[in-house]
């Protein structure tokens, strides 16, 4: 199939090396022009503009970092929109809020391309290893026509409902994972300060009822997990400050919903914190930075 991928950054250009390895022409596009570049290297296609970008593209595929972005990629006077077939059908898998997604998606269809919302969950490591979880918002023919190709991509392709509900997901799924970053941090931190050694207290709590993804994958204590970001001084990874974007956009959405996040409301602010001592590009982990000086 001859894709257009837009957006290759730490997720995108993994993403779109997946679909060059199934077999697809990738005709590959991002501001950066380093990023074409090396994507060119490995057998993509190089363009130099959106337009260019989506000529003759039979999919479109979005990567970007936040709901601006996307509005612009897509509805911008030289955009997507402006430039692609009718009938194409076009995926974002950028996190943005529900309701921009929802805009764009109607916007492409009264041009005549049906639009999903397709965020992911895996990580960095799990766009390399093609075993990222795609939720899917859109309608459930769209859905059954890119599955496969997000099977490229992906292990767990999951449809959530119509325009937006994948981005709904997301939004719901990392202030969660925010929240319970926090929470880890903290117990691993008293637990250290009160003199359990870290291993130990995090075995307990993986075989008891604080267990989490945070505590038994990501472990935020240094020297706890060996292939967790805190083994590497918090580089790469999941960043500090996309997590301060997705709590943002999951406390947007409460406000025009009217309902409460005070959890959520309480880890924005303190990874807005963390973004403020300079930790905005360390993994998100990195979080247990506050609580230094006591014991992490
Ligand atoms: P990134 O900043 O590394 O990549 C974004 C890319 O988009 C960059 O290469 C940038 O140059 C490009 N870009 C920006 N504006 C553009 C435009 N107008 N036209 C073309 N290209 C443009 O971000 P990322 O880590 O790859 O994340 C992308 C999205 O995936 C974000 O919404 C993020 O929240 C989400 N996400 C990230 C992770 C992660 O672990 N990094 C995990 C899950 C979801």
């Amino acid at each position: 199939m001859k894709l257009a991928f837009i957006g290759l950054g730490q997720m995108g250009a993994p993403m779109a090396r997946n679909l060059l390895k199934a077999g697809h022409a990738v005709t590959a596009f991002d501001v950066v022009a380093e990023h074409v570049a090396a994507l060119a290297a490995d057998g993509a296609t190089p363009a130099h503009s959106l337009a260019e970008a989506v000529a003759g593209a039979e999919l479109v595929l979005t990567m970007l970092p936040s709901s601006p972005h996307v509005r612009s990629v897509y509805l911008g006077a030289d955009g997507v929109l402006a430039h692609v077939a009718q009938g194409v059908p076009l995926i974002d898998s950028s996190t943005i809020d529900p309701h921009t997604a929802r805009e764009v998606a109607a916007a492409a269809a009264a041009r005549g391309n049906p639009m999903a919302d397709a965020p992911v969950s895996g990580g960095t490591g799990g766009a390399k290893a093609g075993t990222l979880t795609f939720m899917v918002g859109a309608p459930t023919a769209l859905y059954e026509r890119i599955k496969p190709l997000l099977g490229a991509m992906g292990r767990n392709i999951v449809h959530c409902g119509d325009s937006g509900t994948g981005q709904v997901a997301k939004i719901c799924n990392n202030l969660l994972l925010g929240i319970s970053m926090i929470g880890v941090a903290e117990a691993m931190t008293l637990g250290a300060k009160l003199g359990i050694d870290a291993k130990v207290l995090a075995g307990v709590i993986n075989t008891s009822s604080g267990r989490c993804w945070s505590s038994d994958t990501y472990n935020p204590f240094p020297g706890v997990l060996a292939d967790a970001p805190a083994a590497r001084g918090y580089s790469g990874g999941f960043a500090t400050d996309l997590m301060l974007k997705d709590l943002g956009l999951a406390a947007d959405a409460a406000r025009q919903a009217k309902q409460p996040v005070a959890l959520g409301a309480l880890a924005q602010q303190l990874f807005q914190m963390a973004s403020a001592r300079g930790l905005g590009a360390l993994d998100f982990s990195a979080i247990i930075k506050l609580y230094e000086g006591s014991a992490a």
